[in-house]
């Protein structure tokens, strides 16, 4: 069997501190004296909120934001990734930066610090909370993205689908996408696939996190194929959010059979127990999906990333040696 953490990978669906290992997440609990909570129970994102609360409470000084960069770029070099896209949401910090921008401004450094020696490509997703964000408050992050495009590629749509469709933002998403960032919003996971169908007809969407809920409308299939739009798909996530119940029942191997391309992503690790190396092994060992398809999904990752020409050319060609290589 080919080792999958050979394969030459990007991960474009992770929401940032999401990627702290539970290790970081005992460390930096310590130091501040405070509980990790332990996860009980699954089914809703409810069970996961208090780890995702642990997780930024953490994160409080420089060195802390300096050891999660550290962390989810070493974490991501040992599971062959080349490309890291991850989302972040400034919102949460509120109580320690005098603005958002001052927060970004240490998050783009210390990650750009921590990418380079790692060797790793990472740009940075803008992503709108769709339930705590306005439609103005939207708007002025399009306008902080597109200030940035140095460094940010893309533009996102989080938090739960259920009462907070696309057409709430379609301002924000014309400027970004205007601005020259691909439009990634979540949709099709919470809420129906008639959500992939606004995210592709009110915001322009290039690729969609999620998108599974797309199998429901079975013309959208056809329209995501024909469009080439990407569904960054997350299988360990879907599970553990009940969207399905257990992974036989996953939809991505009639999504990929209807020719639509998928990239596979963990979505929030610390909560899930997913990794982007995990994910893939899901694909072997779950769908039983053979090398060629495998290599296929690593191949769409990094086409539909905004990775550089030199690398995307170099991930290719590891992609084909990976596939040429003994399989024993
Ligand atoms: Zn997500």
């Amino acid at each position: 069997m080919r080792n999958l953490a050979l394969l030459p990978k990007a991960h474009l669906h992770l929401h940032l501190e999401a990627g702290m290992s539970t290790a970081l997440l005992v460390e930096l609990a310590q130091k501040y004296k405070r509980e990790v909570p332990v996860i009980s129970g699954f089914g809703n994102f409810a069970a996961f909120s208090d780890t995702y609360v642990a997780a930024t409470d953490v994160l409080r000084d420089r060195d802390d934001w300096e050891l999660l960069a550290e962390d989810i770029c070493r974490s991501h070099v040992e599971d062959g990734a080349v490309y890291l896209e991850p989302a972040f949401w400034a919102g949460n910090y509120r109580h320690i930066f005098d603005s958002d921008e001052q927060c970004w401004d240490l998050v783009f450094d210390v990650f750009d610090d921590a990418a380079r020696s790692s060797g790793l490509e990472l740009k940075f997703m803008v992503p709108v909370d769709r339930v705590k964000d306005s439609p103005d408050e939207a708007m002025a992050l399009a306008r902080f993205a597109i200030r940035n495009r140095d460094r940010v590629v893309s533009f996102g749509l989080h938090n739960d689908e259920v009462g907070h469709p696309p057409g709430d933002f379609i301002d924000a998403f014309r400027h970004a996408v205007d601005g020259g960032l691909l439009s990634t919003p979540h949709a099709g996971e919470l809420e129906s696939g008639q959500f992939v169908v606004d995210s592709l007809d009110l915001l322009n969407a290039d690729r969609i996190g999620h998108g599974v809920r797309s199998v429901e409308l079975p013309d959208l299939l056809e329209r995501l194929a024909s469009e080439r739009v990407c569904l960054d798909v997350c299988p360990t996530s879907n599970i553990m959010l009940g969207v399905y119940p257990d992974i036989a029942s996953h939809p991505l191997p009639q999504i990929l059979a209807a020719g639509i391309s998928c990239s596979i992503n963990a979505d929030d690790p610390i909560l899930f127990g997913s990794t982007l190396l995990g994910e893939y092994e899901v694909c072997r060992s779950s769908f039983g999906f053979d090398d060629e398809c495998i290599a296929g999904l690593a191949r769409t990752s990094i086409e539909f990333s905004s990775i550089s020409e030199a690398v995307k050319a170099a991930a290719f060609a590891g992609i084909d040696d990976w596939l040429n290589s003994d399989s024993n």
